[in-house]
């Protein structure tokens, strides 16, 4: 069986004829198999959807109880019959319950990494190497030129920024999803345990974290109304950066913006966002982590889906692996 008959793109995402699924289709399908809960991978109004057991949760939250027609947790490793065709999801290290898929017949095995990262982060299962034929892997950071530094150093400049600026409301852009707990959690393993105020829309996610033993420590809403700006003096207030351009934002006391992503290694994005004190935290891989990942799978193939396709595919052409783009459309990383 050559790979694109077990495995190929269609107008709605990578699809499997043998099986009868999508894996993470951008439009409702009869079978969908979701790699995590970012909005572009996990839509709503899929027929049956298979997933693990956080990220059905998460859909559940974000799209409501009717998010599809019927549902099925996979466990990491469990391996399952779809028509003839083994699936199995593993850690990817992304966000909560993110996995890799890995699809299986006639001894050929293709693994959809879905989005991943090989950094620490404590409020994820680590991304596992899984050994297979041909690798399909994102690009979000698909460039020599991404270098992501360590998290815990960045996380300083902020804490760097409250003792020099006692007084100024910290707003921490983060997306609610994944990059928000993660800058929660590592605020606490910085040693900061005051309480951090959250935005209204990341309540019920930073919830389920902790509900599944993710500790995050005192949260508190960051709730504006009959509190007074002085309230909020040198407290760091985490919210997606669509809150920060809002007029909720003003209402903190003297206002610092700080956001945490991975495009902020892009000092024009920071500009263009009014950000003053950027954070490079993210969660997907960055150039080294991807072509040591590539390396060390040693697949026959590599496809590339989002981001920066040709830089990554050019790259295992000189390393002797054959690999093309795959150019699906739809997928615009929410999360970093
Ligand atoms: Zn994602």
């Amino acid at each position: 069986m050559k790979p694109d008959q077990l495995l190929h793109p269609a107008p709605a995402g990578l699809y499997c004829p043998a099986g009868d699924f999508y894996i993470d289709p951008v439009r409702p399908v009869a079978r969908a198999l979701i790699t995590h809960g970012h909005s572009d991978h996990a839509r709503a109004g899929h027929g049956a959807v298979l997933a693990t057991r956080e990220t059905l949760d998460i859909m559940e939250i974000r799209y409501g109880a009717d998010f599809c027609g019927t549902r099925q947790a996979a466990a990491f490793g469990e391996r399952i019959d779809l028509s003839g065709v083994t699936v199995s999801f593993h850690p990817a290290g992304h966000v909560l319950g993110s996995a890799q898929i890995a699809v299986e017949k006639a001894g050929l095995t293709i693994v959809a990494s879905g989005d991943y990262k090989r950094g620490a982060d404590p409020t994820v299962t680590p991304y596992e190497p899984v050994p297979c034929d041909v690798f399909i892997t994102e690009a979000t950071f698909g460039l020599p030129v991404f270098h992501h530094p360590e998290p815990k150093g960045e996380m300083g400049k902020l804490l760097t920024s409250l003792r020099q600026f006692p007084e100024r409301s910290h707003l921490l852009g983060a997306y609610s999803l994944g990059k928000a707990q993660r800058v929660i959690r590592l605020l606490r393993d910085c040693g900061y345990d005051a309480p951090v105020y959250i935005h209204g829309s990341l309540a019920r996610l930073c919830d389920y974290y902790v509900s599944r033993g993710v500790a995050l420590g005192d949260m508190r809403p960051a709730t504006t109304e009959g509190s007074r700006p002085a309230d909020f003096r040198g407290a760091v207030v985490v919210g997606p950066p669509s809150a920060f351009a809002d007029r909720w934002a003003r209402r903190f006391n003297e206002p610092l913006v700080a956001f945490a992503s991975g495009w902020m290694m892009v000092r024009q994005r920071a500009k263009q966002g009014g950000v003053e004190l950027p954070l490079v935290i993210s969660d997907h891989c960055d150039w080294p982590e991807l072509t040591e990942t590539i390396r060390e799978l040693a697949p026959r193939e590599v496809w590339v889906t989002h981001g920066r396709e040709e830089a990554l595919v050019r790259w295992c052409e000189l390393a002797g692996i054959p690999a093309r783009p795959l150019h699906l459309v739809g997928y615009e990383d929410e999360g970093d």
